[in-house]
């Protein structure tokens, strides 16, 4: 049964990983959101590289960020690439949440869930993951943000359709699981994902579910 093993799963991930401090604190909306853009196609040493230079630089608000000069954000993201498109992005995002939500992100938090996901996908720069992932992080909504390890490790341990879309794999993922884990959930997946299950090369041997993995026979002779 699909739902055996994907609690199964999470047990065994639970007892495997420490969970970091900050995930289980509510995160500032904007602060989140913008990190999420400068995440996208970039790796986390970088991300944070280019946010911790931003957030010296200024002060992470809406009428900051709207009122900055394009330049100088650029500046502060080059270490993240993209960084030209992500800077005109932040600017964007930062005048429209400012002019037409009055700089505020927590009125569009607090609507029904479909509601605030569609307000916040209308948003330059934020696709499905940068939603999810405020919505579950500053939310606490019920969504699972599909990042890179969690796709590529939910199609590998058979809890999401392999040729899955973004939306397949997040409904898939939600079905299976209490909304109460998916913040967990997400975040166990994650760091399945940097420690065991890697794109290239994935450590099937060692890797803590894989009695529990469909794909382990397939993948463990690069171990
Ligand atoms: S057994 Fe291998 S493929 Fe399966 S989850 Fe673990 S590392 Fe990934």
């Amino acid at each position: 049964m699909a739902e055996n093993r994907a609690e199964k799963t999470l047990q065994i991930l639970r007892k495997t990983f420490t969970l970091p401090k900050r995930v289980t604190s509510n995160r500032n909306p904007f602060e989140t959101l913008i990190v999420t853009i400068i995440s996208q196609n970039t790796a986390d040493r970088n991300t944070a590289k280019a946010f911790g230079k931003l957030s010296k630089r200024f002060k992470i608000t809406p009428e900051v960020l709207a009122n900055a000069q394009i330049s100088q954000i650029e500046e502060c993201l080059k270490v993240a690439g993209l960084y030209r498109n992500k800077a005109k992005t932040i600017k964007q995002t930062s005048k429209i949440i400012l002019n037409k939500f009055l700089g505020d992100l927590k009125p569009i938090l607090s609507l029904p869930f479909e509601e605030a996901r569609k307000t916040l996908l209308q948003l330059p720069g934020v696709g499905p993951k940068t939603a999810d992932v405020v919505l579950l992080f500053c939310a606490q909504k019920p969504t699972i943000p599909v990042d890179t390890h969690v796709n590529r490790v939910s199609k590998r341990l058979g809890l999401a359709p392999i040729e899955g879309d973004y939306e397949a794999v997040r409904e898939s993922l939600q079905a299976l699981y209490n909304p109460k884990d998916y913040l967990m959930l997400h975040i166990l997946l994650i760091l399945l994902g940097r420690n065991y299950c890697k794109a290239n090369n994935p450590l099937c041997n060692q890797c803590p579910v894989n009695t529990l993995c469909p794909s382990k026979h397939i993948l463990d002779n690069n171990d």
